[in-house]
């Protein structure tokens, strides 16, 4: 829906939440509830997604099993938990866009984020440098910096951060193809958090992972934000691997299993280096405990430990509903969400808060960022008080998620309406 069709009215809020194709998604998740009984504005589903109903039976249905038959589960629960983690290869590839062969639910995000470049990054004294967003994750940062020194290099002269120009707030593709066109011979690994998870923006895969490929780089990305959030083409963009978890846009719970993907080009080369464990081993014959590793073909070689099946259990209950909502439709609501609550922003502008999120929705997924000055931090704890679940992040910026699956235009709505008020007061 074009901007010029919004109206900042509550009214207009309550007809676009009547006829939402999703509502009947909202109905199954738990929406916390306030005080008062009533829902939540919950905008927090870039840092946990909220709990799908379904997800307690499915994870019922292993613990019953494990009561059941103890050990035996293993092969003989209504799903085997040997092969468990495969029911959910088809659904996951499908959300990423890859083959089935390419993907794998193991581990949590940092882990397999190491996982992979232990395989990708592979130092020489010519080519040893990492480029990254600047302001990326985190853990990503410790992640990369503790690699480049792992291999005896010093992150002052490997890793380069490149950052949004003077006075703009988010980094334009130009200048990271310029910066790979320049300094690619010695950049061994172009990896990027895929939507920054501080300004919201979304990058282009396809046209970083060309410029990387067109001076050899390694070219990997973390999902985190991405996954659930924005549609994704991670084997036609050629990417060469990709990690992300799944308790943000794809509700799996707090420390749910997280994703991997490894371009079949790459999965299917026994050679390529990686640390190893048994649940990597050839499927034949894991359990003859020979001591030779023979890695299983496709992405799957890269899992080390058997994996947890409560939690495996809990992620499939998420990837019935995005198969039922289909990723395409999903971002099509978001789109047009994540524009209304920039459209009822802007009918009252202040100097006081500014959005850092790029305006163009192809370069963002669900999530605005706003920047507060002055009292923000206390602006995003009165609004919690009210039952407007956002979060904040130092120093002055506050995410605001509208999640297609469960949030609504009168979510916005109120969201709006409250933030506004305490910005004009
Ligand atoms: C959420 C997030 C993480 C968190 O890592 P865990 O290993 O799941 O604790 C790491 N990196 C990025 C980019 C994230 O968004």
């Amino acid at each position: 829906m074009p901007a010029t069709e919004f109206s900042s009215t509550k009214d207009f809020a309550a007809e676009q939440a009547a006829c939402d194709p999703f509502a009947s998604f909202r109905e199954r998740f738990h929406i916390p509830k306030k005080p008062d009984g009533s829902d939540c504005v919950y905008l927090c589903g870039h840092s946990l997604g909220l709990q799908p109903k379904s997800t307690r039976e499915f994870v019922e249905r292993e613990l019953q099993e494990w009561a059941r038959l103890g050990v035996d589960a293993h092969l003989h629960a209504r799903n085997p938990w040997v092969p468990y983690h495969e029911i959910l290869t088809d659904p996951v590839s499908r959300l990423v866009g890859a083959l089935p062969t390419e993907v794998v639910v193991m581990n949590s995000l940092t882990v397999n984020l190491h996982l992979m470049m232990v395989s990708f990054y592979r130092p020489t004294p010519q080519r040893n440098k990492i480029l990254i967003e600047a302001n990326a994750f985190p853990s990503d940062q410790y992640a990369v910096k503790s690699q480049i020194q792992y291999h005896g290099y010093e992150p002052a002269d490997s890793l380069i951060e490149i950052a949004p120009r003077p006075g703009e707030t988010w980094i334009r593709t130009e200048d990271i193809e310029k910066r790979i066109a320049a300094e690619g011979e010695k950049i061994a690994l172009v990896m990027i958090g895929g939507v920054n998870y501080y300004t919201g923006q979304a990058f282009d895969f396809s046209r970083i992972t060309d410029a990387g490929h067109a001076k050899g780089c390694i070219v990997g990305f973390d999902m985190a934000h991405a996954a659930g959030n924005v549609p994704l083409k991670l084997h036609d963009w050629n990417v060469d691997f990709a990690v992300w978890c799944s308790y943000k846009y794809l509700n799996s719970g707090p420390g749910g299993i997280a994703g991997c993907f490894v371009h079949e080009r790459h999965a299917r080369d026994p050679k390529l280096p990686r640390f190893a464990g048994w649940w990597g081993h050839d499927k034949e014959n894991r359990f003859r405990m020979q001591p030779d590793f023979h890695a299983i073909s496709g992405a799957e070689g890269w899992q080390l430990s058997n994996p947890s099946i409560l939690s495996a259990a809990a992620l499939r209950a998420s990837v019935d509903i995005f198969d039922e909502a289909k990723m395409e439709r999903l971002r099509a609501k978001s789109e047009t969400l994540t524009g209304y609550l920039e459209f009822l922003l802007d009918q009252k502008p202040s100097k006081r808060f500014s959005i850092i999120t790029p305006r163009a929705s192809a370069h963002r997924g669900a999530q605005l960022s706003l920047r507060v000055n002055a009292n923000g931090r206390a602006i995003c704890d009165a609004l919690a008080k009210d039952g407007i679940i956002c979060d904040w992040r130092e120093p002055d910026i506050m995410r605001v998620a509208p999640v297609p699956l469960y949030n609504t235009f009168l979510d916005v709505h109120a969201f709006a309406e409250k933030f506004l008020a305490a910005i004009h007061r």
